[in-house]
C-alpha cells in the first residue's frame, strides 16, 4: 500500500486496518522483526511508545561485534554466526557501520600467545569477510597508537578489528525499510493492554500519545519487543503474576537495605531508573506503591536512617513519587531544572542534587558552574551533593580536589 511515511498517515491506518503481526516497541528488536515480517508479506504493524531507539537501542556502546569474548568459552557456532551479520550488516548499511581497530594492551608475558591465538582464530572464522588481520605492537607502536595508556610495565599490545555502527540512525533506517515494505509504523503509540478473545490475545488496546485517545488494534500475533519494559507488557496477560514479582522485590529490597543499615551505613538510596518512560497510572502502580511500601517496612525496622528516594528521569512525576513515597529526601537528576524542583517540592523536604558527571570530568569552570547550580539552586534546604556516577578511573584527583573545596568553601 502506497502511505506516505507521516505519523498522521500511518496512525490512520493503524487504527483502520487488522494485521497478522503487531509489534510493541521501537527498538532495534522490534524495528528488525517488523522489517522482516513486512518483508514476507505479513501485514505489519509496530507501535513504539516514545521515539524510536528511545531506549536501550540508542545506549549501546555502538559496536558490531562478532563475539570475540565468546572465543573464551569455545562458542564457535554463535561466533561465526555473528560474524556473518557484522559483514552484511556492513554490506548492506555501509554508511552507518565500519570497520573500527582495536588495541588490546599487554602487561603480562602470557597475554601474547593468549590474545594472539585466539584473536588469529577469530580472523579465520570471519575468513574473506574479515576487516583486516590481527597483528602484535611493539611498546612504542602501543604508546603510540594510545598515548593516554599506561605506560607502566606495558609489554606491548595486539590489535583486531570490528565494526561500529550507528545505533539510532539505523533504528530510523530499519523504521523507513519496514514502512517502504508496508509496515505500518507509529511512534508516540504506547500498547496500555492486550485485547483477548477466549483466553487467547487477539490485539491490543493503544494509547494515542499525542491525542490521548484509545483504540484496539487487532493482531493475531503480538509480539513484545520493549526490551527491559518486558515485564510490563507481560502484566497485561497476567497481572497477578506481576503482583507477585514486585512483592518479591520489595521483600529482596527490605532485607538487602536492611542488611546495609545494621552493618553501618548512614543513609540508603532507593534508586529508579527509566522511572519516567511509564504513563502515570504506572508510574503509581510499579514505582510509587513499591516504593512507599519499603519506605513504610525500612522505617518500621530502622526508624533512624534517612532513607534517599531517586526516581531519576520521572521529570514532573517526582512531586507525586515526593507525596506517594514520602522518603526522607528526594534525589533530582541533572536534567531537572532546580530552581522548578525548589518551587514544587514540599517544604523543608532534604534534596539530593546530582552534579552532572561530564562536569567532573571536564573541570575548570564546567565545574565550578556545575557544583554551583547544585548548591545555590536550595537556599532554604538542607541538601545532599551527590556526585553523579561517582569518582572513576578517568576522573582527574586535581578535579576531585576542586570540588571539595568549592563545596566546603560555599
Ligand atoms: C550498556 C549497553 C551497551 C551495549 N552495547 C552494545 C553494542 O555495542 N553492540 C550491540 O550489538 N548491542 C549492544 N547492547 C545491546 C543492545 O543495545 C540491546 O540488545 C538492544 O538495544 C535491545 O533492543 P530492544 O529493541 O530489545 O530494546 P529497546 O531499545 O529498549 O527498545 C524497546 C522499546 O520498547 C518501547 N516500549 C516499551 N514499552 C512500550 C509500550 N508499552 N508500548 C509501546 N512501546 C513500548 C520503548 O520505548 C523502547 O523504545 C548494549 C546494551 C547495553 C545496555
Amino acid at each position: 500500500m502506497n502511505r506516505p511515511f507521516t505519523r498522521s498517515a500511518h496512525l490512520a491506518s493503524l487504527r483502520a486496518l487488522d494485521f497478522d503481526v503487531l509489534v510493541v516497541g521501537g527498538g532495534a528488536t522490534g524495528l528488525g522483526i517488523a522489517v522482516d515480517a513486512a518483508s514476507r508479506g505479513y501485514r505489519t504493524a509496530l507501535v513504539e511508545a516514545h521515539d524510536f531507539a528511545k531506549c536501550t537501542s540508542s545506549r549501546s556502546t555502538k559496536l558490531v561485534h562478532g563475539g570475540v569474548r565468546y572465543l573464551e568459552q569455545m562458542q564457535i557456532g554463535l561466533v561465526t554466526e555473528a560474524l556473518v551479520e557484522r559483514a552484511i550488516l556492513c554490506e548492506n548499511a555501509p554508511h552507518l557501520a565500519h570497520d573500527l581497530a582495536f588495541i588490546v594492551p599487554r602487561y603480562h608475558w602470557w597475554e601474547g600467545p593468549f590474545y594472539g591465538v585466539g584473536l588469529k582464530l577469530y580472523d579465520a572464522l570471519a575468513g574473506k569477510r574479515n576487516f583486516g588481520s590481527s597483528r602484535s605492537l611493539s611498546r612504542e607502536e602501543t604508546i603510540a597508537a594510545i598515548p593516554g595508556v599506561r605506560e607502566d610495565g606495558l609489554l606491548g599490545g595486539i590489535e583486531y578489528h570490528d565494526a561500529q555502527f550507528d545505533d539510532a540512525r539505523m533504528a530510523l533506517a530499519l523504521a523507513r525499510t519496514a514502512a517502504s515494505r508496508g509496515a505500518v509504523i507509529v511512534t508516540r503509540a504506547r500498547c496500555e493492554g492486550l485485547v483477548k478473545d477466549e483466553g487467547q490475545v487477539v490485539g491490543a488496546e493503544i494509547r494515542d500519545v499525542e491525542g490521548g485517545q484509545g483504540f484496539k488494534v487487532r493482531a493475531s500475533i503480538v509480539v513484545n519487543a520493549t526490551g527491559v519494559f518486558v515485564d510490563q507488557l507481560r502484566a497485561y496477560d497476567d497481572p497477578a503474576a506481576f503482583d507477585r514479582i514486585v512483592g518479591a522485590i520489595v521483600d529482596l529490597t527490605v532485607t538487602y537495605l536492611s542488611g546495609q543499615i545494621e552493618a553501618g551505613v548512614e543513609a540508603v538510596q532507593l534508586f529508579d531508573s527509566w522511572a519516567g518512560s511509564l504513563s502515570p497510572a504506572q508510574f503509581e502502580r510499579w514505582v510509587i506503591a513499591p516504593n512507599a511500601a519499603i519506605v513504610e517496612r525500612l522505617r518500621a525496622r530502622h526508624p533512624g536512617t534517612p532513607i534517599i528516594g531517586f526516581p531519576k528521569g520521572a521529570g514532573a512525576k517526582l512531586v507525586d513519587y515526593a507525596a506517594g513515597v514520602k522518603p526522607d529526601a528526594i534525589g533530582l537528576d541533572e536534567t531537572l531544572d532546580p530552581v522548578w524542583a525548589d518551587r514544587s517540592l514540599p517544604a523543608g523536604m532534604p534534596v539530593q542534587g546530582n552534579l552532572d558527571p561530564l562536569a567532573l570530568l571536564a573541570g575548570g569552570t564546567a565545574l565550578d558552574d556545575g557544583i554551583d547550580r547544585v548548591l545555590t539552586a536550595f537556599p532554604e534546604r538542607p541538601h545532599v551533593f551527590n556526585l553523579g556516577h561517582g569518582i572513576g578511573q578517568h576522573t582527574p584527583i586535581a578535579h576531585v580536589e576542586q570540588l571539595i573545596a568549592r563545596v566546603r568553601g560555599k
